[in-house]
């Protein structure tokens, strides 16, 4: 499976989008019909968000304020959290196998976070370096120029038509920025990519299903484990069984099984991101 050598610039080829969009046409469409619907509601509670706050003048200043007082590495993480939950609502389509609960965990933004987001995003998508390098050197009046982007975006989404495409779009969009965005601001976790660095996932820890001792020692601590499901857990995906003590304590620090290093979802947002998009990756290759 040697992907599209001699493009000319083997680093970037196939793009992030294709990559998503092949796994997307993969996908039965008993599965995407669900998920377009889904996507659409989604996209139209955080549009009336947004305006609602361009709208109301304290809540547009509130949220501001809470976005100017977060210093740079704040807001990416900010930003990384939010390209990330595209990747994950798109998800369910591709890999549905995946833990719910965890998914919600990590979908769930605090209103002030969203809020703060939405206008992020929203200044990413309205801004244009030649509008204000020909406007005055006053601050930029950040509601007038998001209000002029977000007509102007409205009038070019309504052109697609009522396609599911059109619907999938933006998502598609937004977590093929979430990859890039990730290799920009984390390049440290490039290094360490597929080696399954930081802590598991809190939320996935805390789903992790109570199991019986079969007979084996726990491979942490090299000690029995009762053969009744108390104090003992089983790791998803792969079953390994381990004293819940000890695997929390190796959970805490890294997101990978002992015995066979099966992955666990990652609580760094980075780390996370890189992980689902191996398994986007594998869908689009067919892999399921
Ligand atoms: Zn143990
Ligand atoms: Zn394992």
């Amino acid at each position: 499976m040697e992907a599209s050598h001699g493009h000319g610039h083997p680093p970037l080829a196939p793009s992030l989008s294709e990559t998503l969009m092949a796994a997307l046409l993969n996908v039965p469409a008993a599965r995407l019909h669900p998920l377009v619907r889904a996507l659409a509601a989604d996209a139209r509670r955080l549009r009336c968000r947004l305006a609602f706050l361009l709208l109301s003048p304290p809540h547009f200043a509130r949220a501001l304020a809470r976005l100017r007082s977060m210093p740079l590495p704040g807001k990416a993480a900010l930003l990384g959290r939010v390209l990330l939950r595209s990747l994950l609502l798109l998800l369910p389509a591709l890999c549905p196998a995946g833990g719910d609960d965890y998914r919600r965990n990590h979908l769930l933004l605090p209103q002030p976070d969203l809020d703060a987001a939405l206008l992020l995003l929203a200044m990413c998508d309205s801004y244009s370096p030649a509008a204000a390098a020909s406007s005055s050197p006053s601050p930029v009046d950040w509601r007038a120029v998001i209000v002029d982007g977000v007509v102007a975006s409205a009038l070019s989404v309504s052109g697609l038509g009522p396609t599911p495409w059109a619907a999938l779009a933006p998502y598609v969009d937004a977590a093929a920025k979430c990859r890039r965005f990730v290799d920009v601001a984390a390049p440290s976790a490039a290094a360490k990519d597929g080696g399954g660095s930081g802590a598991a996932s809190h939320a996935a820890v805390l789903a992790l299903p109570p199991a019986a001792g079969d007979g084996a020692p726990c491979a942490i601590c090299r000690e029995a484990m009762p053969p009744v499901r108390r104090g003992v857990c089983a790791l998803r995906p792969c079953g390994h069984r381990f004293h819940l003590r000890c695997a929390l304590r190796w959970l805490a620090r890294r997101n990978t099984c002992p015995c066979c290093r099966a992955e666990l979802p990652a609580q760094d947002a980075a780390v996370e991101t890189r992980r689902l998009w191996r398994a986007v990756e594998r869908t689009a290759r067919g892999g399921g």
